[in-house]
């Protein structure tokens, strides 16, 4: 974008380095089509197509019933704080209520972490192929994002190598960033790969930063988990929210635990941004954290169901193939003949009247793919099978 063409702003010179959302832009190119009444399979959609269950929903409408609407601090209302340090014992972090901040939504929450973190020239470490967000920030700041590929489609679980992340590790590195279950692969990190991720970290003086909001999404038995781990060691900062885990995408509410300086910094910021998520919308995520699960068990197990449909339709399409993802909630295959798949994804949503988001927005290791959500009925997933293998044919 050229810099004053506006003749009032004179824009500042960071603009020229924003870039689109490619899933965003995906998903307004598809809202256009459904507006002329066409019927378009959707496999774009990178949130859950579930409810907010009841009881969540109920427990924000009774605090604006309550007047409970006003501001609150930006370390969360303090049972919300208590809720997140018992969850997070279950996921292997000691934590106290001083090293969380909440935020309205995780992607502000990774903003804010990399805005303590990344000057003009800095260099972050990221996974290929990686969620397009965390390198368009990266660059955003004048940073560089390095990718390390660590996916591969035929033995997904034993390819991601520590020492891979090591090797790139420069004096301009600030930070190593990591997704799992990730987006756009479902691909699950194994516990002992974090835990060696870690020891790198903690030797380098550089710290990992964890996406984790897809933690709660995982099938086959496989969980997400990470070494015990105090957070006051300092080599870690988690990121998550409620998006998926709770079907709860447009409550927006996320958070980041990290020590509590680098904390306090990240209140400051917020203390001149933000101020803090919506009062009710943490009412609303109390009763998440400490409510019944039954309703996740169900809608892991749909998940499930929906994910083995999709994969066996792609393995049924002459040329594709994908193994099972363990997590999150999108199959990422392997298009092999397709060496554009922007362009494939093109063609598939106007002529083949099926959504996706093609692989090369994910990196240069994700050309040859398509990221397909299972966020839609089994009927619909059969039925975009279908139409894809009609399509190719
Ligand atoms: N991290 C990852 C890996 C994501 O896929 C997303 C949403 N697509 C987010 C963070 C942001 O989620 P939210 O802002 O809704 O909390």
């Amino acid at each position: 974008m050229e810099l004053g063409i506006h003749p009032v702003m004179k824009l500042a010179k960071s603009v020229e380095r924003l870039k689109p959302s490619p899933t965003i832009a995906a998903g307004e190119e598809v809202r256009k089509l459904l507006a002329k009444g066409e019927d378009i399979v959707r496999f774009d959609i990178g949130e859950p197509d579930f409810d907010t269950p009841e009881h969540i929903k109920r427990a924000g409408i009774e605090a604006i019933e309550k007047g409970f609407t006003h501001y609150t601090s930006v370390r969360g209302i303090p049972e919300l704080r208590e809720a997140l340090i018992e969850d997070q014992k279950k996921k292997g972090i000691g934590m106290t209520g001083q090293q969380t901040v909440f935020y309205p939504g995780s992607k502000i929450a990774l903003f804010s972490v990399l805005a303590l973190l990344v000057d003009p020239g800095d260099e972050i470490i990221l996974q290929e192929p990686v969620w397009p967000t965390y390198g368009s920030i990266v660059e955003y700041f004048g940073g560089t994002p390095v990718p390390v590929n660590e996916w591969d489609d035929k033995n997904p679980a034993a390819k991601f190598s520590p020492a891979e992340f090591e090797n790139q590790i420069t004096s301009k590195t600030k930070a190593i960033l990591v997704n799992s279950p990730s987006n756009p692969t479902g691909a699950v990190i194994p516990e002992n790969k974090i835990e060696e991720l870690l020891q790198i970290c903690r030797t380098k003086k550089v710290p990992m930063i964890l996406d984790r909001i897809y933690s709660a999404l995982t099938y086959d038995g496989v969980e997400d988990k990470i070494p015990q781990y105090d957070i006051e060691d300092g080599d870690m900062i988690i990121i998550s929210g409620f998006s998926k885990e709770y079907a709860m995408t447009g409550w927006r509410l996320g958070y980041t635990i990290a020590p509590k300086r680098f904390t306090d910094l990240l209140v400051q910021l917020q203390d001149n941004s933000t101020s803090c998520p919506a009062s009710f919308v943490q009412v609303a995520a109390v009763a998440a954290l400490t409510g019944d699960r039954d309703w996740q068990k169900k809608m892991n197990k749909e998940y499930q169901e929906r994910r083995d449909t999709m994969v066996s339709g792609i393995n049924k399409i002459p040329g594709w193939n994908c193994l099972p993802p363990q997590g999150a909630f999108y199959c990422f295959p392997t298009i092999s003949s397709q060496n554009d798949s922007v362009s494939f994804s093109g063609k598939l949503l106007s002529q083949g009247h099926v959504s996706s988001v093609a692989g090369k927005f994910f990196g240069e290791h994700g050309e040859g793919h398509l990221r397909l959500s299972y966020t839609t009925s089994k009927e619909r997933i059969v039925e975009g099978m279908r139409r894809i293998r009609e399509f190719k044919a």
